[in-house]
């Protein structure tokens, strides 16, 4: 067993604390007030290769591996989370399908700007009344020969507003349920998709969320992927992917909190010495450094059996699920260890805070983790 990273590892992980260090964190804390969508560092993480790492050069991408995947959000998380989740969902939501079940054609039009950071994607599951339930779609896409008539609402879909290209889940055949699901490919500018306002959030407050309508939209048959109901199961395993970024992302938040808190403590003096003398801090920090251990082995882990060709769903939804829990618990307790001024926004942990709780809620819930790690240990 090893746990050395390769020489290109360490580069690209260096190259992204870079990044994080010199163009994500000035103007952080405005977006996140603001609401701001970060275009700027977007377009340049594209520039950089960050939104379509793990596609093949001859596609337009990186050509990375999952590992190098992880290293980079951890290290964009620590600062930006609301960046970082642009890269995850252009990497693993929408490049990952195309890539593995898309045509030629489908490729070509529409991985190759999506892989070089010319156009950002979405990914389009989840609706008003079909959420963790993701079998319960009303969007409808029905079959009219050449094309398919798409009807219906999505929420919180992620580059809402910002995306040009967007993978639709939607129910061609009902008798038929999951198997009678589809993917679709839809172009931002399509006549009767409008998109709904911007979410006001609690945390990823510069990610740009909207709820999407389809009105009577054309869809050209051309643009569904692969055959005839695989949009469920398309979902499901782009999802797998998904966690990883997600938990990595979670992994970041964590230990971006985590540095803050160590340096405060070092500097913070109370009772005339350190903080960091104090042995309640001492044995908090030592929690926080463990658990995040942990979860970065278990990240790691999933994205090895994911470049190794083994399967991964049971590895991503363990390493998502206790990232996750484990941003939230390193989130509070940053801010704890700041004290007061844990608590306002200069000093970026109670962002850090807001941000960690939607690790444990999109690509799937908390809850929904257990269900799919439960079934695997019960088989
Ligand atoms: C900021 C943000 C960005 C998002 N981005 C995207 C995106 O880009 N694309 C997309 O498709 N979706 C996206 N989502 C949607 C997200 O994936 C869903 O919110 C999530 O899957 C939960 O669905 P729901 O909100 O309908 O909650 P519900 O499914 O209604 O769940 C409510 C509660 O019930 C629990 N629950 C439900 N079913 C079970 C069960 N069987 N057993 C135990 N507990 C259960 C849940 O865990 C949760 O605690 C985003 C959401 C947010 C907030």
């Amino acid at each position: 067993m090893h746990f050395e990273l390769t020489e290109e590892q360490l580069m690209i992980r260096q190259a992204a604390r870079d990044f994080a260090q010199t163009e994500l964190k000035p103007g952080v804390i405005e977006r996140d007030e603001h609401q701001k969508f970060p275009a700027e560092q977007v377009k340049k993480l594209g520039e950089l290769g960050f939104l379509g790492m793990m596609v093949s050069p001859q596609y337009g991408g990186s050509g990375m591996d999952a590992v190098s995947y992880v290293l980079v959000m951890e290290e964009l998380s620590k600062i930006d989370a609301s960046a970082s989740v642009v890269v995850s969902v252009n990497n693993s939501l929408v490049c990952y399908g195309l890539e593995k079940y898309g045509t030629e054609a489908q490729k070509e039009k529409y991985l190759v700007p999506l892989a070089k950071g010319e156009k950002i994607g979405a990914f389009c599951l989840s609706e008003p009344e079909a959420g963790s339930d993701a079998t319960s779609q009303k969007t409808t896409a029905i079959d009219m020969g050449d094309h398919y008539l798409l009807n219906g609402t999505k929420n919180w879909i992620t580059n809402g507003g910002n995306a040009s290209t967007y993978l639709v889940i939607a129910q061609t055949d009902a008798a038929k349920k999951h198997n009678g699901i589809n993917a679709l490919i839809v172009e931002k500018g399509m006549e009767g998709f409008t998109i709904g306002p911007k979410e006001n959030k609690l945390g990823i407050r510069g990610s740009d969320t909207h709820s999407l309508m389809f009105t009577d939209v054309k869809v050209p048959k051309e643009n569904r992927i692969a055959e005839d109901g695989f949009g469920f199961k398309f979902a499901m395993q782009t999802l797998e992917g998904g966690r990883i970024g997600i938990a990595a992302q979670a992994l970041g938040i964590a230990s971006g909190a985590y540095e803050l808190a160590l340096q405060y403590s070092k500097e913070r003096k109370a009772f005339g010495k350190a903080i960091s003398d104090l042995q309640a801090i001492q044995f908090k920090l030592a929690d926080m450094a463990t658990e995040i251990e942990a979860a970065r082995l278990l990240c790691l882990k999933a994205a090895w059996q994911k470049d190794h060709g083994l399967p991964y769903g049971q590895a991503s939804s363990m390493a998502k699920l206790y990232a996750s829990d484990v941003a939230m618990r390193t989130t509070v307790e940053a801010v704890q260890i700041h004290g007061g001024y844990g608590f306002v926004k200069e000093y970026h942990v109670e962002r850090l805070m807001r941000d960690a709780k939607i690790t444990q809620i999109y690509e799937g819930t908390s809850e929904i983790q257990k269900i799919v790690i439960s079934r695997e240990v019960l088989k």
